[in-house]
């Protein structure tokens, strides 16, 4: 039974490693366009001059009896036959088919983004580009996680002058509330890099090589080098009909039978705000493809068949939005919707900050910094909506989890 993947990040080979698991008798091949298989969270290291750990070790592939096909990018999947063409002009067949082919960063869309020197954070040979490109003087354009990675990593390179560029009034504010971000904003200002916020570029200037940015109010800041880190877009091409995002039902099937996509090429919706989101993780990827994998297997059982929830592994808990970082040195997360109304409540003791939103009796959003001890317990209490006593609220905003973890569940969040 002839299992297709086409991607080799972290959907596709947590996808490809659980269909292994399922059984020893699938015909199992990973397609991904690129040679080198990484962890896109590296990349910012690499610009930084670190050198990359091993994304899986090297005899994953043969240990696990799955054949990969790396450099060639797949082009088509025909509408109405279980093939998909390569750019070599191969075809491969597939009973059941995996997209994972995730995202790419979006362009800016205005002059001046070809000139040398501006550049995107994308694969491993962006962040060698970067890395090699002498400068003295850099600007970074987005004040997401990508953006923030960035900024630290240029100025670990050893660039003097380094601006971060941000639309919003404050970093990281899809993941931040204002007391976290300003944390950040300090940290990284400790660091020498300058930060101006509620601007967009408007323009790039200089001759074949970039100069200079000039933004939305008319200011311009001379640069050598710019990196853009706004936002990203998925890479839908191979899917019949889709938006922002390849729509998905609950175990990653697409609307035709038998294909599947999961991580950040699809479009799923946020169970705590209603919002359909990108994923854009990195542990919720390899989530998915582990779901994923789960309904391909049962798809092969079924070919025909139609979900019935009781057939079904469902998606696990709830997904909401994660964040893991470490800024400046200090290790953060936030999970959950850290910026809704709830009551709020703050724990800022210095080093340690800790900021939990509720909603009645249950934790909708939680940020934590500094200390990030036992925060698979706040993200897992986050997604399964559970009822907590005032007891626990309070044991949960002191950071004291483990009471919780003695007092129910805790197979649960250890396994988180
Ligand atoms: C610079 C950077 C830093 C990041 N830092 C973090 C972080 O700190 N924490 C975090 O949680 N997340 C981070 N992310 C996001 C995280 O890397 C992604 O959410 C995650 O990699 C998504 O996994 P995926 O498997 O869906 O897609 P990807 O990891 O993007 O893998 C998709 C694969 O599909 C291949 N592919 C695409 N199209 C085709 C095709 N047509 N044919 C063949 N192959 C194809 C690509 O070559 C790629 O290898 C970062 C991302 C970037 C770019």
């Amino acid at each position: 039974m002839k299992c297709l993947i086409i991607g080799a990040g972290p959907a596709g080979l947590s996808a490809a490693e659980t269909l292994r698991k399922l059984s020893d008798r699938l015909e199992i091949t990973v397609v991904d366009g690129e040679r080198l298989l990484y962890a896109r969270c590296q990349l910012p290291g690499v610009v930084a001059g670190r050198l990359i750990d091993d994304f899986r070790p090297p005899d994953f592939f043969t240990r696990n009896d799955i054949e990969l096909i790396a450099g060639k990018r797949a082009l088509f999947l025909w509408p109405d036959k279980p093939q998909v063409l390569l750019e070599d002009g191969g075809r491969l067949r597939f009973q059941v088919l995996l997209l994972a082919t995730g995202a790419r960063p979006r362009k800016l869309e205005i002059a001046g983004e070809d000139l040398r020197g501006v550049f995107r954070l994308n694969q491993y040979r962006d962040a060698l580009h970067i890395a090699r490109w002498e400068a003295g003087k850099a600007v970074v354009f987005g004040g997401g996680p990508v953006g923030v990675a960035l900024a630290e990593a240029l100025r670990d390179r050893g660039i003097p002058q380094v601006t971060l560029v941000v639309k919003a009034s404050r970093l990281l504010a899809g993941q931040l509330d204002e007391q976290g971000a300003e944390r950040v904003a300090k940290a990284l200002s400790n660091r020498k890099i300058a930060m101006v916020f509620g601007q967009n570029p408007a323009q790039i200037l200089g001759n074949k090589k970039v100069q200079s940015v000039g933004l939305e109010d008319g200011r311009e800041f001379p640069a050598d080098i710019v990196t853009a880190a706004k936002g990203v877009r998925a890479n839908v091409s191979l899917a019949l009909r889709a938006g922002t995002g390849i729509k998905v039902n609950p175990c990653f099937e697409t609307d035709r039978k038998g294909v599947f996509a999961a991580g950040d090429c699809t479009w799923v919706r946020d169970a705590l705000s209603g919002e359909t989101v990108l994923p854009g993780a990195w542990s919720l990827a390899v989530e998915q493809g582990k779901r994923a994998a789960q309904g391909m297997f049962w798809r092969l059982r079924h070919p025909e068949g139609s979900w019935q929830e009781s057939d079904l592994v469902p998606y696990g808990e709830p997904f909401t939005k994660q964040y893991a970082a470490t800024i400046a040195g200090v290790p953060l997360v936030a999970a959950g919707l850290n910026t809704y109304p709830g009551e709020v409540q703050v724990w800022d003791a210095g080093r340690a900050y800790r900021r939990l939103v509720f909603r009645g009796d249950r934790l909708l959003g939680a940020v934590l910094m500094g200390d990030i001890a036992g925060a698979g317990v706040y993200n897992w209490l986050i997604r399964k909506g559970r009822e907590l006593s005032r007891r626990e609220k309070n044991a949960l905003l002191r950071g004291e989890v483990f009471s919780l973890m003695l007092s129910g569940e805790p197979e649960q969040f250890c396994a988180k």
